[in-house]
């Protein structure tokens, strides 16, 4: 395939931001393709090179692609800057700068091929004189380039490629394109894609033998499996009720979850809840997780949380969170902070996969697997069938460092589905008993310029939920409590990968901040509770028209989850669902006046 031809389709992709349409025009440039060329338009189109587990990135910074584009433009790297400053972007001022440059001789023209195989290339040079070969590298992919081209490579290298394909869309237009569009075609790409965490794995499976060869793809160790997630009540009642009477409450350990992938020889992986491998991080785990698991291979989750070493008292997660990405001193960061994985599930042992097993089945299989040691544990968990005894147990957990309970459904059908977020297990913390419930991960999509003490720098940031039916982000807070001078000064380091010269298409608000932030950075606030609001845009019009939910007295709880994608942040429907679960808990009247404050 000519590089041209995705580039005019990523123009077309570029100009619209419905699902419907950006489906069908995804659908028609992957119709035409096959292997090998398939899965690397899949990756380039998401900006990447490999599936995003393996981690691999082009190591190709501002100033060098600067350098780049100037010597392939025939300009001085200072009037690419210059220009850059205007546009705000060197994928435009690239494609102005080669408009502009001298029609060159016949060349011939740039294939998805070798921009693929040359970027690669890119990202496998390190060490001495690697700079220098990148830059050349991509000077040469861009002397050939049309200023089109031009463009969309230069915003590829600085990964600032704003397509905005998204997995989800990718699977839209893979079922269409490839299998028959019905729903149950779409299901079962998504759950080969769920198990494998591959899409060019999954399209090129699907091309070649149809739907019936995705049955194929099966686990893998070193390959991770995107994660089960939980749905919430308000109530242990409700979560007996819902789970039929009777469920295994665990200990919710409030620290970071780890999938471990343990092979029958060589070293152990650990993924992040995002599927970012973290095994550096943790050196004492990947040393202990061979002894500990006895079925090899093995496939095993847990969550990572401090253990004070003399008391063995689980501490609070901010010790790990300031461990991760440290990358000096994890010696003494081991013995300072040593951490305990609590295993709760396994989706392979003994190179058998377990995962479409019922959970009282996995669990059988995940006391017989693991021989518990000091640093590798199974999680706390009693079978419970009454609201008291679920009570008592909640109670238990809370004084022993967790922060609620999991609650797993015992039922059959309770297979661990990858990926996909249902009522088989319920999460319940401990504050759902007060005040508003859980706290919500959102994402920050704007910045306030602060005044007085913080004047000169960010005071507030918008934050918005995500929508997964809409694909956009929708605002439900202005905050700026909670955070202390430390994370002021840092928010605009953070923030900066993401900065937008205007509202992107995918965020939605009723208000307009000082500036403006592509969806990137999530973050944990906290609040008093959900009101209706006419400004905020979060899951607008559910509970009356022209409403929005908003959080009131907002505040940062000095917990960045960067082991999450905007994409994984609080959706609107969760906190609709929240809005929903006080609004039962304030007990309406007669009248329907859930007690709560007229709407702001
Ligand atoms: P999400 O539900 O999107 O993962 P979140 O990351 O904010 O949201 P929580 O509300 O903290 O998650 O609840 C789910 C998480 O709880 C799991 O992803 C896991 O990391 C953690 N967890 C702690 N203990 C357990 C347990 N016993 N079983 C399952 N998950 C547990």
């Amino acid at each position: 395939m000519r590089y041209a031809d995705l580039a005019a389709a990523y123009e077309r992709l570029e100009a619209t931001s419905k699902r419907l349409e950006m489906r069908a025009l995804l659908a028609e440039l992957i119709r035409p393709l096959r292997p090998p060329d398939l899965p690397r338009v899949l990756y380039l189109s998401q900006g990447l090179l490999r599936p995003e587990y393996e981690g691999v990135e082009l190591g190709v910074a501002d100033s060098l692609a600067r350098r780049a584009v100037a010597q392939a433009a025939g300009v001085e790297p200072a009037e690419v800057a210059r220009r850059t400053k205007l546009s705000g972007d060197l994928g435009s001022t690239t494609q102005e700068l080669l408009a502009a440059r001298r029609p060159l001789e016949a060349t011939t023209p740039l294939t998805v091929e070798r921009v693929y195989t040359e970027l690669s290339r890119v990202a496998a040079l390190k060490g001495e004189g690697s700079q220098e070969q990148k830059v050349q590298a991509i000077t040469d992919l861009l002397v050939p380039a049309s200023p089109q081209e031009g463009k969309y490579l230069v915003r590829f290298v600085l990964g600032t490629l704003r397509v905005g394909v998204r997995e989800m869309t990718i699977l839209d237009a893979l079922a269409t394109a490839f299998a028959d569009g019905t729903k149950e075609a779409r299901v079962r790409i998504e759950a080969a894609f769920n198990l494998s965490s591959d899409l060019g794995l999954v399209a090129s499976a699907l091309v070649d033998g149809g739907v019936a060869a995705l049955g194929a793809i099966s686990l893998e160790v070193g390959r991770p499996v995107r994660p089960m997630l939980a749905e919430r009540e308000p109530s242990l009642a409700e979560v007996l009720e819902r789970m039929g009477g009777s469920a295994a409450l665990e200990y919710k350990y409030d620290g970071l979850r780890v999938q471990a992938h343990v092979p029958k020889d060589g070293p152990v992986r650990l993924f992040s809840r995002r599927l970012e491998e973290i095994s550096a991080q943790f050196p004492e785990l990947v040393a202990e997780l061979p002894k500990a698991v006895r079925a090899k291979p093995a496939i095993v989750e847990g969550e990572c949380v401090p253990i004070d070493p003399d008391t063995d008292e689980i501490q609070p997660f901010q010790a790990v969170s300031r461990r991760r990405g440290r990358k000096h001193d994890l010696e003494r960061a081991q013995t300072e902070i040593p951490v305990c994985l609590f295993l709760f599930d396994v989706l392979l042992a003994g190179g058998t996969p377990t995962y479409g097993d019922d959970f009282p089945a996995r669990r059988a299989r995940l006391t017989e697997a693991v021989r518990a040691t000091d640093r590798v544990r199974l999680a706390n968990q009693r079978v419970v069938a009454s609201v008291e005894e679920a009570t008592t147990f909640l109670e238990e957990a809370v004084a022993g460092g967790a922060e609620g309970v999991m609650a797993k459904s015992l039922g059959a059908g309770s297979s661990y589905r990858a990926g996909a977020r249902g009522y088989w297990w319920i999460k319940y913390k401990r504050d759902y008993t007060v005040g508003l419930t859980d706290s919500i991960d959102g994402v920050v999509v704007g910045g306030f310029h602060g005044r007085g003490r913080r004047a000169g720098r960010f005071g507030a940031f918008l934050v918005a939920v995500y929508d997964p039916g809409k694909d956009r982000f929708e605002s439900f807070c202005k905050v700026g409590s909670g955070f202390d001078d430390a994370a002021l000064a840092e928010m605009p380091h953070r923030l900066a990968p993401f900065e937008a010269p205007e509202r992107p298409v995918s965020v939605v608000s009723g208000i307009e901040p000082d500036r403006w932030f592509r969806p990137g950075l999530v973050l944990e606030v906290r609040g008093a509770e959900l009101t209706l609001s006419p400004i905020h845009r979060a899951a607008e019009g559910s509970v009356r028209a022209g409403a929005g939910l908003a959080l009131r007295f907002p505040r940062f709880t000095g917990r960045y989850r960067d082991d999450k994608d905007p994409t994984d942040a609080t959706t609107s429907d969760e906190l609709l669902e929240m809005y929903r679960g006080q609004v039962r808990q304030a007990a309406p009247d007669a009248d329907g006046d859930d007690g709560r404050p007229d709407p702001t």
